[in-house]
């Protein structure tokens, strides 16, 4: 449909990605997928306490959005810890709040959320090489971007 994705601000990744139940005798249980927006938006509001409307504003969404973004997560993480499920917690619509980006030249310099989302930078600003990379928090390699990152291959 050609529908530009709306991408949500996130300060965040998660390290530990994934939540296994102990103590069932379900092997393989059933599995809730948190995105990275969505834990942010649990993050913001029940870790760190803040109001909806700081929340809706740090993830450059509108107040309404970011309700429903939290709705869902918590409703999520209820239905995992009740009912024994695990938790993944990957993927989603987001950019990081700020990126930092290194060229073949080793010069690094930071990209923020709004020109990340406008126009990933294609050359570095110092000595204009293309040959940049996306200097990139585990779990972020995960979402449905390029982001302009050159990933390495498994092979070499
Ligand atoms: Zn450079």
């Amino acid at each position: 449909m050609g529908r530009i994705p709306k991408w949500r601000r996130v300060a965040f990744i998660p390290e530990v990605n994934y939540f296994k139940p102990v103590g069932t005798s379900i092997s393989i249980p059933e599995e809730v997928c948190l995105s990275i927006e969505e834990a942010e938006a649990i993050r913001l509001k029940d870790l760190e306490g803040l109001e909806q409307e700081e929340c809706a504003e740090k993830m450059s969404i509108s107040r309404s959005t970011f309700c429903r973004v939290l709705g869902a997560a918590r409703a999520k993480l209820a239905d995992a810890l009740l009912n024994g499920k695990a938790i993944r917690i990957e993927g989603g619509n987001f950019e990081m709040a700020v990126r930092r980006f290194r060229c073949i030249n080793n010069h690094e310099w930071n990209v923020p959320f709004e020109a990340m989302v406008a126009a990933p930078p294609q050359t570095c600003p110092t000595c204009n090489t293309p040959n940049i990379l996306s200097l990139q928090p585990p779990g972020l390699g995960l979402m449905g971007r390029s982001g302009g990152g050159r990933r390495r291959g498994r092979h070499g």
